[in-house]
């Protein structure tokens, strides 16, 4: 293919202008085809979607040679990172041990925001209530306590004059976490695989990793288009990772979940600025979120307010998803709506999939894989709770791959606790 040509497909599958001639020639050089010349790396990552956009950034930033292989465009809707918007909160109900990572994510995204100028997170709060006893607000407290986090507990009268849209039951727990709110997630990926280019990433889209092998020292990446090689290797496939780490097949499950979006009759009370984001628990119906209204002008589609239920959907394959809505769907959030959000009910205005790798226990699996010797590092089972850790997960991939270790405290996600 003709360089210009060439540079011209490689710049759209990013969403990028052309570069034009007056940009370096290190720029340049790092878009070009494979060549002998550049078909070896110091690292490979495969997938460039939340996780592995990040970690191409990072392990750019530090200088290495970096190629990230991803089998769509830069941001897609197939995974698990679609659709708008993602919560980020620190008082973390999940287990504290979560808590500095989260930390670290906070510190690492709003340096990464000031460094490129790119606004992606969004300070909204989240409303967490439940039950009196329940899990939820139990863990949100306890994360709190432990880390001294900033929480309130409005009473009821309070709750009712802070949140008025909400109609919260009079034996329900209330938390406010105030310094939370949401990432746009295909911004996030979108600027951290912008950037990583222009540090001299080489980003090959529209391009599927078929299998790769450990020869020795060496990594081998084989893919529809060629064939790669690398010092390390990072593996960060979300859905379809159950087929590119066989030794995790049987521990990891990919499930479909839906997310809604609505029309209420009026927008300003659950407009971004008026209306929190919320995480509740129903006594007999589990965990359900959602998100103020955000203007499309700024964060791009679907219109209107989102909501969704964290319960696992069905279970499925990244490689062969039925698209259709999940039976079911629609009178589920809409129930839960008319519960405890009832002036939003309103019609639907759009139901989209989107993908959750769940790990057996939940919690992420953050490790070398056994027998490569420290040059394969994975990253998956991020069990639809991933994205707020993107900033800190690409540091610690880079550490892992580059460094042979990392100062953050991931003990907790090793593989040894399932294998
Ligand atoms: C509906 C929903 C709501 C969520 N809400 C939240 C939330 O509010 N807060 C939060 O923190 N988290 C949330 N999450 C979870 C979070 O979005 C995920 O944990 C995170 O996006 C997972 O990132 P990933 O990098 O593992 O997967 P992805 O972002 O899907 O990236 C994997 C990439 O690897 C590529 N790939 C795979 N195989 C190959 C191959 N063979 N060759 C080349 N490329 C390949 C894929 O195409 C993809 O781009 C939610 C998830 C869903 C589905």
């Amino acid at each position: 293919m003709k360089r210009r040509k060439f540079l011209a497909t490689a710049t759209a599958a990013v969403g990028l202008p052309l570069l034009t001639t007056n940009q370096s020639n290190a720029q340049l050089e790092s878009l070009s085809p494979m060549s002998p010349a550049n078909s070896h790396f110091d690292a490979i990552v495969l997938g460039v979607g939340s996780m592995g956009s990040a970690t191409v950034w990072q392990l750019a930033q530090r200088g290495h040679r970096v190629l990230g292989i991803e089998q769509f465009d830069i941001s897609h809707d197939q995974g698990s990172h679609a659709g708008q918007s993602r919560i980020i909160r620190q008082s973390y109900f999940e287990h504290p041990d979560y808590v500095p990572l989260l930390q670290r994510s906070y510190s690492n995204l709003a340096a990464f925001e000031k460094e490129t100028g790119a606004k992606i997170f969004h300070k909204a709060g989240v409303l967490y209530f439940g039950k009196r006893g329940n899990e939820l607000t139990a863990g949100v407290e306890k994360s709190a306590n432990i880390y001294k986090l900033p929480i309130q507990k409005p009473g009821h009268q309070e709750a009712a004059r802070q949140f008025p849209s909400f109609a919260i039951p009079a034996d329900f727990d209330i938390i406010f976490e105030p310094d939370a709110g949401f990432m746009t997630p295909e911004r996030t990926i979108l600027t951290y695989t912008e950037e990583a280019i222009r540090l001299g990433a080489t980003i090959q889209t529209k391009e599927s990793v078929q299998s790769w092998k450990q020869e020795g020292n060496l990594i081998r990446v084989i893919t529809d288009k060629g064939e790669y090689t690398a010092d390390k290797l990072i593996i960060t496939a979300g859905g379809w990772a159950p087929h590119l780490i066989p030794q995790l097949k049987q521990e990891l499950t990919v499930t479909k979940q839906m997310i809604m979006w609505v029309n209420p009759k009026s927008w300003k009370p659950f407009a971004y600025g008026n209306f929190p984001c919320w995480i509740m628990e129903d006594p007999e119906r589990g965990s359900y979120y959602g998100f103020p209204i955000v203007p499309t002008k700024e964060f791009g589609g679907p219109l209107g307010l989102k909501l969704a239920h964290h319960q696992h959907g069905e279970v499925t394959d990244a490689r062969n998803v039925n698209r259709a809505v999940t039976p079911g769907t629609e009178e589920d959030l809409m129930s839960i709506l008319r519960k405890y959000i009832p002036e939003a009910v309103g019609s639907i205005l759009s139901l989209k999939s989107c993908l959750y790798t769940n790990s057996k226990d939940q919690n992420f699996i953050i490790d070398y894989l056994p027998g490569s010797d420290k040059r394969v590092t994975i990253a998956t089972g991020f069990s639809g709770h991933g994205f707020k850790f993107v900033p800190v997960v690409g540091e610690i991939l880079a550490d892992l791959a580059m460094k042979g270790k990392t100062e953050l405290p991931i003990g907790f996600l090793g593989i040894n606790r399932i294998k």
